[in-house]
Order: C-alpha cells, then sequence, then structure tokens
C-alpha cells in the first residue's frame, strides 16, 4: 500500500472527514474527497445539498468545524483564502462595474509582484484564451452576460491559481449561451490540465462536463463516479432517481433470485438478493431499458409486462411512451395502477389506451432495498 502521506502528494485536493454545522443544522457530514490533478470534478445535488457550503470551505470562505483539507499534500484546513490559490468563479459574475475588463483581469495579479509589462502581456493571454481579444477597455455592463462569464474565467484564471473552483457558473445564462460555454470552460480545463470543482444543480451539465461527478444529498455523498458509472450502476435510490430518468415499481421477494412486482408480476432476477423471503423492495428501470414486443414475439421475451397505453409524448428521434401496469399495491389487495415510462424509436407506437406488450432488459434493472441501498 502506498503510505498516505505520498497519496496527499498525488491528489490536487483532498478533504478527510470534513464537518459544517451552522448552528444546529448539520450541513456537512463527514466529507471524504479527491479532486485529482487535471481532473473536473462536479458537485451535483438538490438545493440546499450542501455544494456551495463543501465549495466555501474549499476556497477558505468559510471555516470547518472538522476534518482537514490538503491541497497538494499541503495541509491549508486553516489558511487564508488569499493563502489558498484557489481561482473562484461565482455565478453572478462579480465584477467589477467601474473597472476595465484589462482592469478586471488584472486584478488578482496586484500586489503579487508582477510587473506592470508582465501584467500586461498576461491579461493579454487570457483575453486571447477566453476568446475576447479587442475588449480590453470595455467595461463589464458593455459586454453580454456569457461574455461578463469567461471574464470572470479568466480573472480567476490569471493568477495561476493551483485549484478552479466553479460556483454555478453558467446558471445566469441564456440556454444556447450555456451550452456553448459549457464547451469553452470543458476544453480550457483540459487545455491548462487545471484542477477544477464545478457546483451544478444541472445533472445535463455534470454529466457533459465531468471527469467524476459527487452526488450530494442532505450534506453526505451519496456517490462518486464517472457519468457512465453513476447512470448505469447507481448505488443508491436517490441517485438513481436524480440522474436521469427512472422507473419505480414495488416488489417482495419470493427467493434469492425471483421477486413479486406489483403484486402479480414474477421476475427472476440475474443476481441473487440476500434477504429474507417477503421483504419489501423496489425494482427500477430506465426508460431505455423497456421495448415494445410485437404481440407474435412475446413468447421468445424472458420478461413480459402487458400494460395500457396511456400517453405519448414525440421527441424527435425517439418517441416517449407512457405505459400503465395494473397491480397490487404491496400488503394491500386493493388494485392500483403504476405509470412507466418507455422510450422507443418505434413512432407508430400504439393508439392510447390499447393493449401492447413491453419487454424488459434483465441486465438493465436495479433493485432497492427498503433503506434506498442498491442491491444489484
Ligand atoms: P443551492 O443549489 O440552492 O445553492 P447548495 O447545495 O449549494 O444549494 P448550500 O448553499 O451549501 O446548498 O446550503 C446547504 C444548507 O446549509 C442549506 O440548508 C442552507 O440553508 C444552509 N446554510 C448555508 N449557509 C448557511 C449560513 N451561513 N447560515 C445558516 N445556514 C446556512
Amino acid at each position: 500500500a502506498i503510505p498516505s502521506n505520498l497519496q496527499r502528494h498525488q491528489a490536487a485536493l483532498e478533504i478527510r472527514g470534513v464537518q459544517k454545522r451552522f448552528k444546529h443544522f448539520t450541513a456537512l457530514n463527514h466529507i471524504d474527497l479527491e479532486l485529482r490533478k487535471g481532473e473536473l470534478l462536479c458537485f451535483l445535488g438538490p438545493s440546499g445539498c450542501g455544494k456551495t457550503t463543501l465549495l466555501r470551505l474549499i476556497a477558505g470562505l468559510d471555516q470547518i468545524d472538522q476534518g482537514q483539507i490538503f491541497k497538494n499534500g499541503e495541509d491549508i484546513s486553516y489558511l487564508k483564502t488569499e493563502k489558498r490559490r484557489c481561482g473562484i468563479v461565482f455565478q453572478n459574475y462579480a465584477l467589477f462595474p467601474n473597472l476595465s475588463i484589462a482592469e478586471n483581469i488584472a486584478y488578482g495579479l496586484i500586489g503579487k509582484r508582477w510587473s506592470k509589462s508582465l501584467r500586461q502581456s498576461r491579461v493579454a493571454e487570457l483575453l486571447a484564451l477566453v476568446g475576447l481579444t479587442g475588449s480590453e477597455q470595455k467595461y463589464p455592463l458593455q459586454l453580454s452576460g456569457g461574455q461578463q462569464q469567461r471574464v470572470a474565467l479568466a480573472r480567476a484564471i490569471a493568477p495561476e491559481p493551483d485549484i478552479l473552483l466553479l460556483d454555478e457558473p453558467l446558471s445566469a445564462l441564456d440556454a444556447r449561451v450555456r451550452l456553448h460555454l459549457r464547451q469553452e470552460i470543458r476544453s480550457l480545463q483540459q487545455r491548462l490540465h487545471m484542477p477544477t470543482i464545478l457546483v451544478t444543480h444541472d445533472q445535463e451539465e455534470a454529466l457533459t462536463m465531468a471527469d467524476r461527478i459527487v452526488v450530494m444529498n442532505h450534506g453526505v455523498i451519496e456517490q462518486v463516479g464517472t457519468p457512465e458509472d453513476i447512470y448505469h450502476h447507481p448505488k443508491t435510490r436517490f441517485v438513481a432517481n436524480f440522474i436521469g430518468q427512472m422507473n419505480f415499481l414495488p416488489a417482495k421477494v419470493l427467493s434469492g433470485t425471483e421477486l413479486l412486482v406489483a403484486g402479480h408480476l414474477r421476475l427472476s432476477l440475474r443476481q441473487s438478493v440476500d434477504l429474507p423471503v417477503n421483504t419489501e423492495v423496489e425494482i427500477g428501470f430506465r426508460p431505455e431499458a423497456a421495448s415494445l414486443v410485437h404481440s407474435n414475439a412475446v413468447e421468445q421475451q424472458t420478461i413480459i409486462l402487458s400494460v395500457h397505453l396511456t400517453a405519448k409524448e414525440f421527441l424527435g428521434a425517439q418517441t416517449r411512451l407512457t405505459v400503465a401496469i395494473r397491480g397490487q399495491q404491496t400488503g394491500g389487495t386493493r388494485p392500483t395502477e403504476y405509470l412507466i415510462q418507455i422510450d422507443t424509436t418505434h413512432h407508430h407506437a400504439g393508439r392510447l389506451s390499447d393493449l401492447v406488450h413491453i419487454s424488459l432488459d434483465e441486465t438493465q434493472l436495479h433493485v432497492f432495498d427498503q433503506a434506498g441501498k442498491t442491491l444489484c
């Protein structure tokens, strides 16, 4: 095993057992995390889960209550913000309106023993980097939102920080600018090989930009993984539900490898679950894990559900169908209906209220226990 002090030198940032309370409210509970060199890590989670708080602790804008933060192996837990060498970009640009673009970018270079000529060439270099050459003498309000955010990025990068911290930098921008800037930030970050943390509540932003995603909920980390890993192998029901779409159906354990779904459908599992008979669980599958089956092919399929079509939405390349499965509530005998969504490229899937057959790809089924932990 590598000694932990050596491992520390391998990570751009290492967070160990960090805790943060606001009076009696625990905003962050025992956070362990690593930002690798050159990687873009996204903090993703619903409003109030603690993303911004964690970013502020890393930047030194707030103090941790417990734990340690290391940057390139050095303990920076109690270092002042100015000494942490973190470049920060906030959602609302935070440019100085009375300073020119050049002065805004040069702001972080003052007092760092950058000579005037060095400062000027650094500003020019950064303006070129963010595609704003020629805007030196303009003022922030003369620029669009997207351009202002590019200036904020240039200002953050100017003093050559060790780490870049971006707090929802794109969320104030309109959709088209956001998409464009997403790619620009990502390619800039990769070119500079700059370890970066991006806070977002936008899952698409996280999935498209991140090397790894940290999914947070109520002050704890639910899962850390690559976008593919998080999407295909969610460790909890929360992650499965928060990232992408997932259908859930109640189920009961019949044996280690068999479930009773929605009160009447027997389902064999590829992997066994280690739970007593009759334990209540839930199955989950994504819309693309189900497909329509032609009625004469029904017998060849392993998992077949007969369902009623209740809604159709044309999405261009695909059509999203909402179908109703008749079932029984677990523990009760009253009939109920479960709505699930499936995606198909078969646009003429049937008329509303038709009985259709769908098959489930058993390799894409997830089973969750009552605490929301993924069993398989
Ligand atoms: P959002 O996406 O809405 O910004 P977030 O995940 O960034 O959410 P935080 O801003 O980190 O969430 O807040 C986490 C929790 O801590 C929230 O419940 C918030 O109300 C609380 N909190 C944050 N800062 C303070 C503070 N200074 N005093 C008291 N409570 C705070």
